[in-house]
């Protein structure tokens, strides 16, 4: 990790990558459709999934902990600021209104 998207990501979610730096790329590839099909596909050696997902990271020169760290790194970076923000519910306003038509005249 060394250059400013891979420091920014660092601390919260980050949606920038340098093409050059390994820990930005390893970062696309965390968060891209071959990680997560071959995730969903329970690591399994010889499925398609998992297989494609080992020919792009090998095509870019990287190593399948690279990824899953930096797969980890947001993990935690999103599970943390979905509980820095507890301020933003909208409750409450899908109260009431039920009672008012079923009142019946007397
Ligand atoms: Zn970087």
């Amino acid at each position: 990790m060394s250059c400013p998207e891979c420091i920014a990501a660092a601390s919260r979610p980050h949606h920038a990558f340098m093409s050059n730096c390994r820990g930005c790329q390893a970062r696309a590839i965390s968060r891209g459709h071959e990680f997560f099909a071959a995730r969903k596909a329970a690591g399994r050696a010889g499925t398609p999934e998992v297989t494609a997902y080992l020919a792009l990271i090998e095509r870019v020169g990287l190593t399948h902990d690279e990824v899953r760290a930096a797969w980890k790194a947001d993990a935690a970076n999103q599970s943390a600021s979905a509980d820095a923000s507890p301020g933003d519910r909208h409750g409450s306003e899908v109260e009431g209104n039920s009672s008012e038509s079923e009142r019946a005249p007397a």
